[in-house]
């Protein structure tokens, strides 16, 4: 299968004409010119890129955006108020095959070809989205969440899906310990257990500050709120942290020997008012960093969005902080590498996220009513609309959104 269109292999250049050839799921050749045979997608006036990658998103909550509940606490009261109770409809094994489906078709009409998300505490969400992932394989990391206290009982740990780092299909399992507020040291133990065979973990950490006074009201000897996952041996270079919003340089510090990473949700973390991300901190310690919509504290499924919202925090920052050194604002280029090949990289998946030959056939044709010239990802960025994308490659097959 041939596509064709100018490839965007590098964003901080200008694409240049050319053809993909695809076989066996994965790019077999990148050729520049015109292609050698008619393609099946694509035009001279098309663009060519990797499927976006999405490094934070809550399944079940994907009916859940822009609740927005008045004079909210933040974070804890939008849980209790908006979260559990979307979460409590997955009961319902039909419910959670129903919307895994959902969520599925809506990250692939927004171009999302791969993601880590979270699940439900029910056993069966898991087999839900080895059933969406079966009909649509997407790339993923995916796990059922742990949490044995603060919500109520259908929501809390009762039955663990044994299911961790094995494969099912292109979904690898992880171990998702919600956050240390709905977890006992207990929980957090057996979490270190199911994920010493190698799964990725996937949790929280210091998104709001209400939450970060109740962890050191709930875990008191630990130093802090980063020390607690540390403490059970959660931190490692498959462990990737949602928010991170509110920590001491010791945590940063912490985070960055571990090789954990960070995953920035700057959409999520203006919906909650939950602070602003401090992206020179992340860059000064060295922290591995990636971008995710928590989908649905964040209203955008759409990554070249999250990665504006990235763009939009950091010039924030710039106009209210009183820092001496004038704060990093992350160029487009940089933020749409970022929700590309940066989140691949985070999620271990090297060989995703890139226009490179051996590279997996997740890919994205676009048509853009604009010049393709040097503000060219800018312009994606701030304008962009999933109707922009005229063909989704998923695995090495054209898919039709209708046809999901
Ligand atoms: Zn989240």
């Amino acid at each position: 299968m041939i596509l064709q269109g100018r490839l965007l292999i590098n964003p901080h250049q200008t694409p240049q004409p050319g053809w993909v050839r695809i076989e066996d799921r994965q790019i077999a050749e990148l050729g520049q010119g015109n292609p050698p045979e008619t393609p099946v997608a694509g035009d001279a006036d098309s663009l060519i890129c990797p499927g976006f990658i999405d490094a934070h998103i809550h399944l079940p909550q994907i009916d859940a955006v822009g609740c927005d509940p008045p004079c909210g606490d933040g974070l804890l009261e939008w849980l209790h108020r908006i979260v559990f109770p979307a979460e409590m409809r997955w009961q319902d094994a039909d419910v959670a095959q129903e919307q895994a489906g959902i969520a599925y078709r809506r990250m692939l009409r927004a171009g999302t070809l791969g993601y880590a998300g979270f699940l439900t505490s029910h056993f069966h969400s898991v087999t839900s989205v080895i059933r969406a992932g079966h009909r649509l394989p997407l790339r993923a990391i995916a796990g059922q969440v742990l949490m044995d206290r603060g919500a109520a009982e259908p929501l809390l740990h009762h039955r663990l899906a044994r299911l961790a780092n094995s494969k099912r299909g292109r979904i690898a399992m992880s171990v998702n310990p919600r956050f240390a507020v709905g977890c006992s040291d207990e929980l957090l133990s057996l979490a270190k257990v199911r994920a010493s065979d190698g799964a990725f973990v996937q949790t929280h950490l210091a998104e709001s500050r209400r939450e970060c006074e109740l962890v050191a009201e709930l875990f008191p000897d630990d130093p802090h709120y980063t020390a607690v996952y540390d403490r059970h041996g959660l931190l490692t270079d498959r462990t990737l942290l949602a928010h991170c919003v509110h920590l001491a340089d010791d945590e940063w510090r912490l985070i960055a020997e571990r090789r954990s990473v960070v995953v920035h949700c700057p959409t999520a973390n203006t919906f909650l008012q939950s602070g602003l991300f401090n992206l020179d901190a992340a860059r000064e310690h060295g922290v591995r960093l990636a971008l995710g919509s928590d989908v649905a504290a964040g209203p955008d499924l759409a990554m070249p969005r999250v990665a504006r919202a990235m763009i939009e925090v950091a010039k924030m920052q710039v106009m209210t902080r009183k820092a001496a050194a004038k704060p990093h604002v992350p160029t487009p280029a940089e933020a749409w590498d970022i929700i590309t090949r940066g989140n691949a990289d985070a999620l271990s998946w090297s060989d995703s996220g890139r226009l490179e030959v051996g590279a997996a056939a997740d890919l994205l044709v676009l048509r853009v009513g604009f010049d393709l010239d040097d503000y060219l990802i800018g312009r994606l960025i701030y304008t962009w609309r999933d109707e922009y994308i005229t063909h989704r490659v998923v695995d090495g097959r054209l898919i039709e959104i209708e046809r999901v």
